[in-house]
């Protein structure tokens, strides 16, 4: 697959020398589309439809809440809810029949399970959890940190500094080396592949050591024992570790903004 090379981004989130760049990369797109959204694209039929279609997830709505465009988000809701009625309807309808078919089935096909009904109520529910696990932001952002993860790449193929860097960085968080891994398994080979992998390995094995000791002195901290020594690097240590094995969701940006 052929990616839109945009370096730049990739090099800046690396020199913020946080716990893991694309993180970093991930929570800018996601505050730009996020206020795209709310800005001129509320009225463009083109993104209307495709947010009629897929809506937001939990985490999204309650960013868009945060914008504070009320009106916008209530416009874009109003249309995605209609839409999503009609699809619910669907659903509702299949369940109804299913539950009617298995209370009316003779006896002995309810008891053997031959009445399909049951499944017809599964398939519903399969529709409304299809319904509800959708979000157009959640999809753009993906399509965007792919192309970041292969940018990244480029640059460690391509830039001997940048392979400087990278190697004496603090490697990645465990969501995102899985991302950057299966890229690196699909887009490099040879020496390079293995170089790669090592170095992405390596740092980010060192970094989770660090973590560790810095959130086990954090816990120690509350010992009273400790309350007069110094925290060391330990104070946004928790922060760190959930960064580290979740991607960032707490603490300080991690864009740097
Ligand atoms: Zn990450
Ligand atoms: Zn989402």
């Amino acid at each position: 697959m052929r990616y839109h090379i945009d370096t730049i981004p990739v090099w800046d989130a690396v020199k913020l020398e946080g716990e893991c760049p694309l993180c970093a990369l991930r929570r800018k797109v996601e505050k730009t589309d996020v206020e795209r959204y709310l800005g001129g694209s509320v009225m463009e039929p083109d993104t209307r439809i495709r947010v009629n279609e897929k809506g937001f997830c939990q985490r999204h709505h309650k960013m868009l809440s945060e914008q504070k465009n009320k009106l916008g988000h209530a416009l874009m809701c109003h249309t995605h809810l209609k839409t999503t009625m009609q699809k619910a309807h669907g659903a509702f309808d299949r369940a109804q029949i299913g539950a009617k078919e298995e209370s009316t089935a003779p006896l002995m096909k309810r008891m053997m399970g031959k009445t399909g009904g049951r499944e017809e109520i599964l398939k519903a529910a399969k529709m409304l959890r299809e319904i509800t696990d959708s979000c157009i932001l959640c999809d753009s952002i993906d399509e965007n940190m792919q192309r970041y993860a292969y940018t990244l790449l480029h640059l460690y193929q391509n830039d001997a500094s940048f392979r400087r860097a990278f190697a004496a960085s603090k490697g990645l968080c465990l969501k995102d080396m899985a991302l950057l891994m299966e890229m690196a398994a699909h887009e490099m080979s040879g020496k390079m592949l293995d170089e790669f992998i090592r170095d992405l390995c390596s740092a980010t094995e060192k970094s989770l050591e660090k973590t560790e000791g810095d959130l086990e002195w954090f816990t120690l901290k509350f010992d009273y024992r400790n309350a007069d020594k110094p925290w060391g690097d330990s104070k946004d240590a928790l922060e760190r570790a959930v960064t580290k094995l979740r991607g960032w969701c707490i603490g300080e940006e991690p864009d740097g903004q």
